[in-house]
């Protein structure tokens, strides 16, 4: 399943997302006449339920075997609607610092012995398309494209099987990073938590839809360059890896984000250096989930 966020009216709503078609999760519910599902991704997930979703899924793709059209408020045109983050306020966002080769290489670093976990800000989310904003006075604004994941159930202690079971699916995530910020100060807090400095989307590839979550393509692209571009393949610690790291000693709950950090070719790292500037638009393509696109604006 593909799974999103869509602006409607003033609300946003948790969609699937079928062929180009936005099936409002919501709606649908009711059109089948089951119990009503809560109206965004994260309540579904904290609620568990997953298994309702998939008997919606179900009846969507009968539907369009039968070739009945459902009314107007269940379905829409992917094109008509304005997406958001799939999680537009995660409860947690936990990151991953140096889990790619070449990008330890290209800062004369040592890979980690155990995942080297931070966190962002869940304020510092934004929509796709929405612009990433420079603050007043920051000159070294860079971007870090990254294969991010939803978690769908809470573990502690997790074995490696009830981790991979807890992962819920997949998306991208731009780990926006201030540099003066994150080299000048002991914690990488601020400067990585910034408003506007988390955006993610376009949408939610659930864990049995995404194929090898270990072999996809991800590349980053500045103003149409390619910046970045890696196999996931090249992740030291796994999803699975970071699961069980982290869930030993803090509760990993649904909806919880967790970004898998940067391959190689970031701006900080290049010779000579790219740092982000209005006008400027980042897009992160990653391997059966689709592209992110923002622009940059500088604060005013
Ligand atoms: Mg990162």
């Amino acid at each position: 399943m593909r799974l999103l966020t869509y602006a409607r009216a003033r609300e946003k709503r948790a969609g699937l997302l079928l062929e180009q078609q936005v099936y409002d999760i919501s709606s649908c519910s009711i059109y089948f006449g089951m119990e009503e599902m809560p109206a965004s991704i994260l309540e579904i997930l904290v609620h568990d339920k997953e298994e309702p979703l998939r008997q919606i899924y179900d009846h969507i793709l009968e539907n369009r075997r039968d070739g009945e059209d459902l009314p107007l408020q269940c379905c829409i045109g992917l094109d008509e609607v304005r997406l958001c983050a799939p999680i537009p306020r995660p409860r947690k966002i936990i990151c991953l610092g140096r889990n790619y080769r070449d990008h330890i290489e290209e800062q004369n670093a040592k890979a980690p012995e155990k995942p080297l976990l931070f966190s962002k800000a869940p304020t510092a989310v934004i929509d796709p398309g929405e612009s990433i904003v420079i603050p007043k006075g920051s000159t070294k604004v860079d971007f870090e494209g990254e294969l991010a994941f939803i978690m769908g159930r809470t573990v502690k202690n997790p074995t490696e099987k009830q981790a991979e079971e807890a992962i819920f699916g997949y998306t991208c995530l731009n780990d926006v990073t201030e540099r003066e910020a994150q080299f000048g100060e002991k914690q990488w807090f601020r400067g990585k938590s910034m408003d506007t400095f988390a955006p993610m989307g376009p949408w939610v590839v659930t864990s049995d839809e995404i194929g090898n979550p270990l072999d996809l393509r991800i590349s980053t692209k500045v103003n149409s360059e390619v910046m970045q571009s890696e196999s996931t393949s090249m992740l030291i610690f796994t999803p699975v890896d970071i699961v069980v790291f982290a869930a030993k000693t803090i509760t990993l709950e649904p909806g919880d984000v967790v970004s898998t950090g940067t391959p190689g070719g970031v701006g900080v790292f290049r010779d000579p250096q790219v740092f982000l500037k209005r006008g400027d638009t980042v897009e992160i393509t990653i391997e059966n989930i689709g592209t992110l696109h923002n622009p940059v604006d500088a604060e005013k």
